[in-house]
């Protein structure tokens, strides 16, 4: 069920390089007709492609992994703004956060109902605000100071994530647990759990950033935060090491301190990238039962990109060439 990390070793001068997540779980071959894998790979490609354009005209990488995860957001097929999941109570609640891995500075939202692209709400704070994480009505109104209209929360419906949510409630109502809703939660199955969007890249001037959006958990209640805009679980970067965005049960990812433990391998261990990633997904997560993965890059621009579950949508750019595009373990 692992996947072989991935590395891509890249030569240029000023390396410029870019990779992307639409998120990891059982994603198998047998659940995809040929048209529905096509249109997966073709917007993975059109993302990769959006972000690789920006590092190439000399744009920063914070712009790179900007533009990548809102052609991600604004795709119903990813959990993340359009087509986010459904909580509970029927509505959409979004995390996003964003890290500049030059000065270390961050910017998070969680929670918020009403924002189209929560990642350039998270770059707002980061670039905007005296803060790192606002959260629910106060990131909506500090959106509002800052220019961004508030939208609809039903513009992130989808009938896809609605037939999820009722087929969630149902198991939950049918497992052992069902009057207690934390364990029947518990026991749902991992696949209602995830889906999150992000991208990592290096640009020409040698500064590496991480970025992270989604919609969370299927079913998710009061007020439930996952690891997407906690800096150091679901995104970390610094120059020094490494630029890491995670998808994956959430509190996993918050518990082990994901992206930040795989970057302070590299820092203090002196790992390569791939070894870190491998053993924090595979060998720390795994045991456990945490699943997902992450996509990690360096100041060199290499890429890794490990996961422990069936599948992650996953994308990478390092030269002019064609992108890499992948879904599966076994590519
Ligand atoms: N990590 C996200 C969360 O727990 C879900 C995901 O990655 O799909 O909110």
């Amino acid at each position: 069920m692992a996947s072989e990390p991935l590395s891509i070793k890249n030569a240029d001068k000023s390396p410029i390089a870019i990779a992307i997540h639409g998120g990891a779980g059982v994603i198998k071959k047998s659940r995809f007709t040929p048209e529905k894998e096509e249109a997966y790979r073709a917007k993975l490609t059109e993302a990769i492609d959006k972000g690789y354009s920006v590092l190439n005209r000399g744009g920063t990488s914070l712009d790179a992994i900007t533009a990548a995860i809102n052609v991600l957001e604004n795709s119903p097929f990813f959990n993340a703004g359009k087509g986010a999941v459904y909580t509970h109570d029927e509505t959409h609640e979004l995390d996003a956060s964003i890290m500049d891995g030059k000065t270390r500075q961050a910017g998070a939202v969680a929670g918020v109902k009403r924002i189209e692209n929560p990642i350039n709400l998270a770059r707002l704070v980061m670039e905007e605000s005296v803060h790192v994480m606002l959260s629910g009505n106060g990131a909506e109104q500090f959106a509002l100071n800052q220019g961004i209209p508030l939208i609809d929360n039903k513009h992130f419906d989808t009938k896809s994530r609605y037939k999820s949510l009722q087929r969630a409630k149902e198991k939950m109502k049918k497992s052992q647990q069902s009057k207690d809703y934390q364990a029947a939660h518990k026991a749902l199955p991992f696949e209602y759990k995830v889906g999150t969007v992000g991208a990592v890249a290096l640009d020409q001037y040698g500064n590496i950033a991480a970025g992270t959006s989604t919609g969370g958990m299927t079913n998710k209640r009061f007020g439930r935060i996952g690891d997407s805009p906690v800096i150091g679980a679901g995104t970390f970067a610094e120059n020094e090491s490494c630029a890491v965005s995670a998808t994956g049960h959430g509190e996993y990812f918050i518990r082990y301190n994901v992206a930040a433990d795989i970057c302070a391998r590299v820092k203090y261990q002196g790992k390569s990238i791939v070894q870190a990633g491998d053993e924090v997904i595979n060998g720390v997560l795994k045991p456990i039962g945490g699943t997902g993965g992450v996509i990690i890059i360096d100041q060199q621009g290499n890429i890794a990109m490990p996961f422990n579950t069936e599948g992650m949508y996953r994308a990478s750019k390092t030269t002019q060439d064609k992108a890499y595009v992948a879904i599966f373990s076994d590519e």
